[in-house]
């Protein structure tokens, strides 16, 4: 039988098979994944082929096989061991929410998202929230920002939780595909999978009330089936994305509109900084690639060597 993983608690995994039948799987023997070593084989968002058992009465399920992952999402755990905990795979499109003020979310932050969703080669999308409370200003900045976003491919919908404006168009993205939800704290994530899902929000709200009294220390991700063709994967505790492990010279692949200009460079290992003939500092120059953009790139390759540095005990 075939299945995907809804839930995890350990050793035993939720799995739902494509006509909706529900079995609780555990896992036979060692897996190993090409290429990565988690503390958890098995992930929310698998793809996985199991046989059933049947115990004093019950029916449950031995996972034999995981399907290849289109993607997957990890956490480092951050004591000595520096174990990889993978918290989600096959997810679709991750939506960003960003707002001005309450909170304010800068350039920096959503740059530094959107590189992590390149590296994990996951469809990022910008839900610029709260637009029923924004004055004119406020307004041109955020269409500012939607087409600086848009000229470098990303879809921008600008949105209100609150009053429901544009949230068609979100509820449109998501049919058929496993979607994800980030953004700051108070951003308004909840309002939103709320609205999209009423009958959701009992179970959110259960999930941070235990996270509020410190039950659970671990990050854990849940999937659920929405009322209308459509998966979201909840994982609690992330407000970003974690920064993916890379190499400096990749990082200018992560932004789209560097790595289309990068053949252009006279260097093909241009890094885009001091070098003669560089096209990305050129269409800088041009304003054809926006300051914003550039100055996160720089400070995400500060950061990264900042962390080799800190790291290098253990590479
Ligand atoms: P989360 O931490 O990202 O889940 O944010 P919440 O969903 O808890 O929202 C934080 C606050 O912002 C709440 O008081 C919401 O009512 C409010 N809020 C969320 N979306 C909107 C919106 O589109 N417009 C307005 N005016 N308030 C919103
Ligand atoms: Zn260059």
């Amino acid at each position: 039988m075939t299945g995907t993983v809804y839930k995890s608690t350990g050793s035993w995994y939720t799995v739902k098979t494509n006509d909706g039948k529900v079995y609780e799987c555990r896992i036979k023997g060692k897996f190993r994944i090409k290429g990565i070593k988690s503390t958890n084989p098995v992930s929310v968002g698998d793809k996985v082929d199991f046989k059933l058992e049947t115990k004093n009465d019950q029916e449950t399920g031995v996972i034999e096989n995981i399907w290849e992952r289109q993607n997957y999402i990890i956490r480092k755990s951050v004591n000595l061991s520096k174990q990889t905990h993978i918290i989600a795979a096959n997810i679709d499109t991750v939506f960003l929410l960003v707002t001005l003020n309450n909170p304010p979310t800068f350039t920096a932050f959503i740059d530094r998202f959107l590189v992590t969703a390149e590296a994990y080669e996951i469809k990022a999308v910008l839900l610029f929230n709260k637009i029923d409370t924004y004055n004119e200003d406020e307004l041109l900045e955020i269409k500012y920002l939607a087409a600086l976003y848009r000229e470098i491919g990303y879809e921008c919908i600008g949105i209100s939780a609150k009053t429901g404006k544009n949230i068609d168009q979100v509820k449109a993205l998501m049919n058929g595909k496993v979607s994800m939800f980030s953004g700051h704290s108070g951003v308004g994530k909840s309002t939103l999978v709320n609205l999209i899902e009423p009958n959701l929000s009992l179970k959110t709200a259960a999930i941070s009330d235990q996270h509020q009294q410190g039950q659970h220390t671990t990050t854990f991700a849940e999937m659920f089936d929405l009322s209308f063709d459509a998966k979201i994967i909840d994982t609690p505790g992330i407000k970003g994305f974690g920064i993916v492990d890379m190499d400096k010279e990749e990082l200018g692949d992560y932004f789209p509109e560097f790595f289309e200009l990068k053949s252009k460079c006279k260097f093909n290992n241009c890094m885009h900084i001091n070098e003669p003939k560089c096209a990305v500092k050129e269409a800088l120059d041009n304003e054809e690639v926006a300051w914003s953009r550039y100055k996160s790139y720089l400070q995400i390759l500060e950061g990264e060597e900042e962390h080799y540095r800190k790291n290098s005990y253990d590479e």
